[in-house]
């Protein structure tokens, strides 16, 4: 879909245009630039100042994070001070991906890491585990600056730090003792007791990276962590910077069911109704959809 003329009631996609009574549109996280085109075209208020980030994705043996994975194939949250949280943990034949994104300011690239898991194989379980630990920074002080430009220039520093091979990777190891990780610590021998799975991300410092005030509150909530589940902070643990949840910036609802104009309905983690997880995303749409079904 390409756009939407919410006066003649129809949406135009590369191939033709479609007329439509009622419609929900939900085009996930990578469409959150679209989205920001539509609100502008059809004219809904938006705020664009929350955004979560920081955020490292750490990956680490299973032995160092049992009882958390041992019990839930996704557990839950763990929340700490500062707005920072757990997210997205995998587990088993878990992986570390790479994903590339586009500012809307000019098309300059940067990536984000993410983690995904497939079917637990026994040929190819690697017996490890990651997730995600991001903290949510909200701009509060007119005038507000937006949080996606924010996040999107924190990407294109990582990018930049990390030559023809962004994102960055740090051994906790060599964090502990304010070193960068170089290409020794990732590359056999026996200093460390685990390969990366993303093993094409550039080895680095990531606190010269990544702001100061988030990188604490990160490094404070990874230690509690490490207080509940002593071993998270091994030295082989790796932290992969950076992860950044980008969310379209957020729609001044008309009412409770997401409703932005007569006709038209937004859901899932794209337009802020969900902040990445398939519940939530499910959730509101069941909500948009209740919305629409009360107009018929
Ligand atoms: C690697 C990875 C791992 C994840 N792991 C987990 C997990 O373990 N647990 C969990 O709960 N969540 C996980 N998530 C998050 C979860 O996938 C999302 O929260 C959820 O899918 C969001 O649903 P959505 O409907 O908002 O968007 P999406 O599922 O992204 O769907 C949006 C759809 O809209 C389409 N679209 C976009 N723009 C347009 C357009 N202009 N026209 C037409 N179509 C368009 C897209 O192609 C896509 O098909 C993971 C995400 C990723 C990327």
């Amino acid at each position: 879909m390409e756009t939407v003329n919410a006066e003649k009631q129809f949406i135009v996609t590369e191939k033709r245009e479609i007329g439509y009574k009622r419609l929900l549109i939900a085009p996930g996280r990578k469409g959150f630039h679209f989205l920001q085109d539509l609100m502008r075209i059809l004219d809904v208020p938006y705020i664009d100042n929350i955004v979560d980030i920081g955020g490292v994705r750490v990956e680490t043996r299973i032995e160092h994070y049992p009882p958390i994975v041992r019990d839930y194939y996704d557990p839950p949250k763990f929340y700490f001070p500062e707005k920072v949280r757990t997210f997205c943990t995998n587990s088993g034949n878990a992986h570390v991906v790479r994903e590339r994104y586009a500012t809307n300011r000019g098309g300059d690239q940067w990536y984000s890491v993410n983690g995904h898991a497939f079917a637990p194989d026994s040929k190819h379980d690697n017996g490890l585990v990651n997730f995600a630990i991001l903290k949510t920074v909200r701009f509060t002080a007119p005038p507000l600056a937006s949080g996606q430009a924010f996040a999107e220039n924190l990407g294109l520093q990582a990018a930049l730090m990390g030559g023809g091979q962004p994102p960055l990777m740090q051994r906790v190891g060599d964090f502990r003792l304010g070193s960068r990780s170089k290409e020794a610590s990732f590359s056999g021998g026996d200093l460390y007791d685990f390969e990366p799975t993303l093993k094409s991300c550039c080895p680095g410092d990531i606190s010269l990276a990544i702001p100061a005030k988030i990188l604490r509150a990160i490094w404070k909530a990874m230690k509690n962590l490490d207080t509940i589940v002593p071993g998270v902070l091994h030295p082989s643990t790796i932290m992969y910077y950076p992860e950044i949840k980008l969310y379209a910036n957020k729609p001044a609802y008309q009412d409770e069911r997401f409703r932005v104009k007569e006709d038209i309905w937004f859901a899932g983690d794209g337009a802020g109704t969900s902040r990445g997880g398939i519940t939530g995303a499910w959730a509101s749409g069941i909500r948009s959809a209740e919305g629409i079904l009360d107009t018929l």
